[in-house]
């Protein structure tokens, strides 16, 4: 077998680091002449899947222990430290000038050599191929669950949240406990509900590992303004989590709670600061998810949860007024002729936003 260096990676990073670090990291391949005309076409691509050597790895162990200290063989890690010493990672493809390739979120350092570069195709490369995924779209979330892949799970809630952050990762963490701990896979039905105490980043880290959601009326809101959930199986048990660490940012990440404290309390951050914190943010997001949950949350096994009944069927009604269709309890009928909706009849009204559920009138 030979195997021939085709290109190398330049970047600012000298030093072995972890994975995490390189998801932000622009790097460029350089393609040897050689190869160049290989490249034709490669644009059409969003993503590449990129083949390197750990060119610093010297030995390796077929078991022992991996990032976040689990014990596992090196097959069943994305150590470096492996018999072939080949890398693999899909990466975003910037830009394509010639023999260079800018791309995204290849975690190699500076001067690693580089053996193959394909186009990335969900249909093939990711594990839930489309037919599956039309019979259970969760399947690929519950085996990050219930394998405890949290780190890949974050990365792929942060696609319904929008950013990384260190209470999405308390949610990611503390839903992915709860499920377990219940032992329930989340499906479609409302059998596991969310008791949720927040509308925090924390939320949207529990619906994403969950399946409880807003939309399925697996979810229940509570406003208690607590970085809290229950989850419980109706007519069964539950769990509730409780975040007990406040000061855990504080305490570990000091120079990030100034950034923090600057930027978005003060509002006096600049753009740089912004950026930074952003960075910091996603950092802490992704060391939290090694944590733990019963270091950070208090943890309570609840016999007979509190919850209320299934979600209700309702009857149609249309506004005399606008026209609008809308479920015939939230409208009213006030001089028991004409119907109206809330907005037209002008009443009060709940609303959920940043600052809870209040009534407005
Ligand atoms: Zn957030
Ligand atoms: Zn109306």
């Amino acid at each position: 077998m030979e195997i021939n260096e085709i290109g190398v990676v330049k970047n600012d990073v000298q030093e072995t680091k972890k994975h995490s670090f390189f998801r932000d990291v622009e790097s460029t391949i350089e393609v040897k002449e050689e190869f160049v005309d290989g490249l034709q076409e490669i644009d059409r691509s969003d993503y590449l899947q990129v083949i390197f050597f750990f060119s610093r790895s010297k030995d390796y162990n077929l078991v022992g222990p991996r990032h976040g200290g689990k014990v596992r063989g090196v097959f069943a890690s994305r150590s470096p430290r492996r018999p072939n010493n080949l890398g693999s990672t899909v990466v975003q493809l910037l830009f394509h000038d010639g023999n260079k390739l800018r791309v995204k979120g290849l975690d190699a350092i500076d001067g690693t050599p580089v053996i193959d570069i394909k186009p990335y195709a969900a249909p093939f490369d990711s594990s839930s191929p489309p037919e599956e995924k039309k019979k259970n779209p969760r399947r690929e979330i519950n085996r990050l669950v219930k394998t405890g892949d949290l780190e890949n799970l974050l990365l792929k809630a942060g696609e319904l949240h929008g950013h990384y952050c260190p209470f999405l990762a308390l949610g990611v963490t503390a839903g992915s406990y709860a499920v377990n701990e219940l032992g329930e896979t989340p499906g479609d039905m409302e059998e596991l509900v969310a008791v949720l105490e927040t509308n925090s980043c924390f939320s949207d880290g529990i619906q994403y590992s969950t399946g409880c959601t807003f939309g399925n009326n697996a979810l229940v809101y509570r406003d208690y303004g607590k970085t809290a959930v229950t989850m419980a199986i109706r007519g069964d048990r539950g769990v509730r989590l409780y975040y007990k660490r406040d000061n855990y940012l504080e305490e570990n990440y000091p120079e990030r709670t100034e950034l923090f404290e600057k930027v978005v309390k003060e509002r006096e951050g600049t753009e740089e600061d912004e950026r930074a914190l952003k960075r910091a943010w996603a950092e802490i997001a992704f060391d939290l998810v090694h944590v733990p949950a019963e270091e950070l949350f208090k943890i309570e096994q609840i016999r007979t949860p509190d919850l209320p009944d299934y979600a209700p069927i309702f009857e149609d009604e249309y506004c005399d007024l606008c026209g609008e269709k809308f479920m015939a309890p939230k409208g009213e009928s006030a001089d028991g002729e004409s119907t109206l909706c809330i907005p037209c009849a002008g009443d009060s009204y709940l609303q959920l936003n940043g600052s809870g559920l209040r009534e407005v009138s």
